[in-house]
């Protein structure tokens, strides 16, 4: 490659040219030697690479005037000034460049665009991830609401630098690699390839003296304890998100959010059907023939009595049957926006002694008696009218 040869003459225009007109040319002439295009080729290389050097100096005010004024000598023979005379790489041209060959509009019907991914996008701010935090709760915290404190670690936008990165009174670069454009054109067999540069990680600038606080991440790993306030009534599997209380953005992106998701608890005693709540309570058997009232466990707990359960009073009704369901209205759980409360379900077992005093096998013994001859006289009774327990039982077979 010849250093030379007039800039002006390579890219073929008048010495008063326009910068429009400098980029133009230049364009044009990438294109038709464009090593995708001249595979191979190494005078379509140099010619490729020469305009390259030629378009570096004119397309810079400062080098034009110092060309203009003093030839070759006066930008050192290369645009560049990396290397010396005529130091340029395809990667040097592909880095400066990138953008030229970039988009249509023009230059032949040939055109070098992004055939991947539609352009992808610099770097630029990014949004910051979400968290995710799962939060016990117990069936008791469901029936009052409850308020939780959550200890997260977070990246929070650094302080010391506002999430620049770069140390406080001191400037972002250019980056050296992508010139600041934050994508990199490659070459791979036919296709021209635009990805994001791996120095900057496309943000087209680079930190000169980074924040020593965040160490140039302009985020920090932040503890916090943050205080969540669960209503009462909520259901197993809550998701409740809170927008924008996830980690920071990156150069300025939106924070991500964070999503708690809300687990309660088995209860030893109470299963909860929505707003309802089931518990099993054995009942004497005398208590269940005689009807009365028995105490019953609520969630609420009684602060007088060292924070044990407290219990409501529940009727029974004479003649209650084992496994019959009984329910106290309102002593159940809240509603979800607590406007409205489900009911305590009680099914009642029938406690039959297992070991008997004798005066309670005595007396249990005198009340067969009499209970046997009660249904005897019963079944009579039902007999007459073909009803009857045996009778159903005959029926059976
Ligand atoms: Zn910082
Ligand atoms: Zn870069």
């Amino acid at each position: 490659m010849s250093t030379q040869r007039d800039y002006y003459e390579i890219l073929g225009v008048p010495r008063d040219a326009a910068a429009d007109q400098i980029k133009s040319a230049y364009r044009k002439i990438a294109l038709k030697y464009h090593p995708d295009r001249n595979k191979d080729n190494k005078d379509a290389e140099a010619k490729f690479k020469e305009a390259a050097e030629a378009y570096a100096v004119l397309s810079d005010a400062e080098k034009r005037k110092r060309y203009d004024q003093f030839g070759h000598a006066g930008v050192g023979g290369a645009g560049m000034g990396r290397g010396g005379a005529g130091g340029f790489s395809m990667e040097d041209i592909f880095r400066s460049f990138g953008d030229i060959f970039g988009g249509g509009g023009g230059g032949g019907g040939f055109s070098f665009e992004n055939l991947f991914g539609g352009g992808g996008g610099r770097g630029g701010p990014r949004r910051g991830a979400s968290l995710r935090a799962d939060i016990q709760v117990t069936l008791e915290e469901v029936a009052t609401g409850v308020e939780k404190e959550l200890e997260l670690t977070r990246l929070d936008t650094c302080g010391t630098c506002d999430g620049s990165g770069a140390k406080p009174g001191t400037k972002k670069t250019k980056c050296s690699m992508c010139g600041g454009y934050g994508q990199i054109q490659q070459s791979q067999g036919f296709f021209s390839i635009q990805r994001t540069c791996p120095t900057c990680h496309g943000q087209g600038q680079m930190i000169a003296s980074p924040c020593s606080a965040c160490r140039g991440e302009g985020r920090v790993p932040k503890r916090e304890t943050k205080k969540i306030y669960i209503p009462p009534g909520i259901d197993e599997g809550h998701v409740e998100r809170l927008s924008g209380q996830g980690e920071a953005g990156e150069q300025g992106g939106p924070p991500g959010d964070l999503v708690l998701v809300i687990h309660v608890e088995q209860h030893d005693f109470f299963d909860r059907r929505g707003a309802d709540l089931v518990c099993e309570v054995p009942i004497r058997f005398a208590q269940a023939a005689l009807g009365g009232s028995i105490q019953v466990p609520t969630l609420e707990r009684d602060d007088e009595k060292d924070g044990r359960p407290k219990f409501v009073e529940m009727k029974v009704p004479a003649g209650t049957q084992p496994g019959q369901v009984l329910r106290l209205r309102g002593q159940g759980l809240p509603t979800a926006g607590g406007r409205a409360r489900g009911n305590l379900l009680v099914r009642v077992t029938i406690s039959v002694p297992k070991k008997m005093t004798a005066k309670q096998q005595d007396l249990l013994e005198a009340f067969d008696e009499v209970d046997a001859e009660h249904q005897r006289e019963a079944n009579k009774e039902t007999a007459k009218s073909g009803k009857g327990f045996f009778d159903k039982i005959k029926d059976m077979f």
